[in-house]
């Protein structure tokens, strides 16, 4: 088959991998309709982390093409979200709601497991992993929002879940990267009455006001830190949602929270979490890597209704054949986010 190979910083290429084929009674293989590149996918692309050649993306919607004899839940012609790591859902942590601790699981697209970034996939564990969606015939619109569900939407709803957002609260999200706007549109569905986006691109800030942001803060820094105080009478945000990971956004994050409160956080940090600032403020910092398989049950209705639509933030459209374009306009801040189109329904 054909997918994305990841060979080093700044090469990701279209390649050949073997065809999947279930191994274990457990996988299916599941036929790629939609992929696409992830903010994380770029710290590999920049070579800012560590990622072993060969398979890439681990985001994806697909159909099932083929189960082993003990998969239940989920039956040859679904439609399925992934999320973006496969886990038992039934050992201590899957169990907790940290399926990113899952000893039975992994990673998508780690060099070695296949990517959401090719022609097929073979899900271990699929029975707890994939997500069917109810349902046929589902618009271009509805399937990008479910592509949506597998990593960015979810991030979008763990960060806010991390920092507590609650009806009536005052939210500021540090990042307007598509998992930032993804706060923005999971704080307005959790009831958020005041959001604060920090975003100095406008069509950027066009789609933070349509997810419900009330407020556009454009500066950075400290000026940033002053104007989101000025706007919520010299307090802070009730919860400061930290989308990004670098040291710039995470001192924000850490500035801008009200005292007492508790910053969620859900980029990789590549900076160091400025604890000792924040321990006269009593604020918490919680977060780490969405639950994303917890998360899709619950959010899959609200964009079958058309209640959120979260695939907006595919603001990039290409193919398998033009995978290194679909990097290089994230990598040059060209595109929020790129889809990858690869087969039918
Ligand atoms: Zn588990």
């Amino acid at each position: 088959m054909r997918a994305a190979i990841f060979k080093g910083p700044g090469a990701v290429e279209l390649g050949e991998r073997p065809d999947p084929v279930i191994q274990e009674p457990t996988d299916a293989v599941v036929r790629v309709v939609l992929g696409c590149v992830c903010g994380s996918d770029l710290w590999y692309y920049r070579g800012e982390s560590p990622h072993a050649a060969g398979s890439i993306g681990h985001e994806f919607i697909g159909v099932v093409e083929q189960v082993g004899a003990d998969v239940r839940g989920v039956r040859e012609g679904d439609l399925v979200v992934a999320p973006f790591i496969y886990s038992d859902m039934s050992c201590p942590h899957c169990l907790n709601g940290s399926t990113i601790s899952c000893p039975a699981g992994g990673n998508f697209g780690n060099g070695v497991i296949d990517g959401g970034q090719g022609q097929a996939v073979r899900v271990p564990l699929a029975g707890s992993t994939l997500v069917p969606v109810p349902g046929t015939g589902h618009s271009d619109q509805t399937l990008r929002s479910l592509l949506a569900l597998s990593d960015v939407m979810s991030t979008g709803h763990h960060v806010a879940v991390m920092a507590g957002v609650k009806k009536g609260e005052t939210v500021a999200v540090v990042g307007d990267g598509a998992v930032g706007l993804c706060a923005v549109l999971a704080s307005r569905r959790l009831g958020a009455e005041r959001i604060i986006a920090l975003s100095r691109h406008p069509e950027r800030q066009k789609i933070a006001r349509e997810f419900g942001a009330t407020d556009i803060v454009e500066a950075r820094g400290e000026e940033a830190d002053q104007a989101v105080l000025a706007l919520t009478g010299g307090i802070g945000a009730d919860a400061a949602l930290e989308c990004v990971g670098t040291a710039q956004s995470i001192a924000t994050a850490a500035a801008i929270a009200r005292p007492g409160s508790v910053v969620g956080i859900v980029g990789v940090p590549h900076g160091q979490v400025p604890f000792n600032q924040t321990f006269f403020r009593n604020i918490g910092w919680r977060g780490g890597p969405a639950p994303a398989r917890i998360y899709i049950p619950e959010l899959l209705g609200d964009v079958l209704d058309g209640t959120i639509d979260p695939g907006r933030v595919f603001d990039y459209e290409t193919d398998l054949d033009h995978i290194a374009d679909a990097y290089q306009a994230m990598d040059e801040r060209r595109a929020i986010k790129s889809l990858v189109r690869i087969g039918a329904v």
